[in-house]
């Protein structure tokens, strides 16, 4: 069973879906961090961000790894740490954008997804990676909550890059029609992650 998660930056995906993953038993696949990742690796090879066919032959050459316990691997280095950082944030979206990138990624995802149940989360879970899962949730919240998360996890984020992300994100990335949309803004984790299981049980049934 595939469970999709998708939604913008601050809405509790991942937050929610590691949660959800672990009361259901699922693998958690982070999508995000694949895109993180290798955003990490352009970065240090210099190469542009605007460079699509460089950045596809990159993905093509380094796969990333997503490890049990939430390590995230990529040409031999952890980059767990390394990929949440505001120079990562800044150029990630840029580098995700383009189609011989997103080829690449899809099909390891896909492969991923296939393997085991999963919790899997992104942006395009639900309308391109895995349009046949039997659970497809969007999340959503405030920008002012949706930043207000952030700062609380890494407070040197930046509120208006954040924004300007999701902008960037959003022109290629829309709910799929038959998501279930789920408004987070003043909601827990606990009810949130609830709301979901109950929902995923449902369908598993
Ligand atoms: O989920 P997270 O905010 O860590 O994702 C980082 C970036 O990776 C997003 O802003 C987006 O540009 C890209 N991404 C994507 N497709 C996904 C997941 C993330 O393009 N499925």
């Amino acid at each position: 069973m595939i469970v999709a998660i998708d939604g913008p930056a601050g809405a509790g995906k991942s937050t929610v879906a590691r949660a959800l993953a672990q009361r259901l038993g699922f693998r958690y696949l982070d999508t995000g961090a694949m895109y993180r990742a290798l955003a990490w690796l352009a970065l240090r090879d210099g190469i542009d961000p605007v460079d699509a066919a460089a950045l596809g032959a990159l993905a093509r050459a380094n796969a990333v790894e997503l490890g049990v316990g939430g390590t995230v691997t990529i040409a031999g280095h952890d980059v767990t740490a390394e990929i949440r950082t505001a120079q990562v944030d800044a150029v990630v979206s840029a580098v995700s954008a383009h189609p011989p990138v997103r080829a690449v990624m899809r099909d390891r995802q896909r492969e991923l997804s296939l393997v085991v149940d999963c919790v899997m989360e992104g942006r395009d879970i639900g309308t391109v990676v895995a349009p046949q899962a039997e659970l497809k949730v969007y999340l959503v919240a405030d920008p002012e909550e949706r930043v207000r998360r952030r700062l609380a996890e890494r407070p040197t984020a930046d509120a208006a890059a954040l924004l300007a992300r999701d902008a960037s994100d959003a022109e290629r990335m829309q709910p799929a029609l038959d998501a279930v949309r789920l408004d987070t803004t003043g909601l827990g984790i606990d009810q949130v992650v609830e709301r979901i299981e109950l929902l995923a049980r449902e369908r598993a049934a």
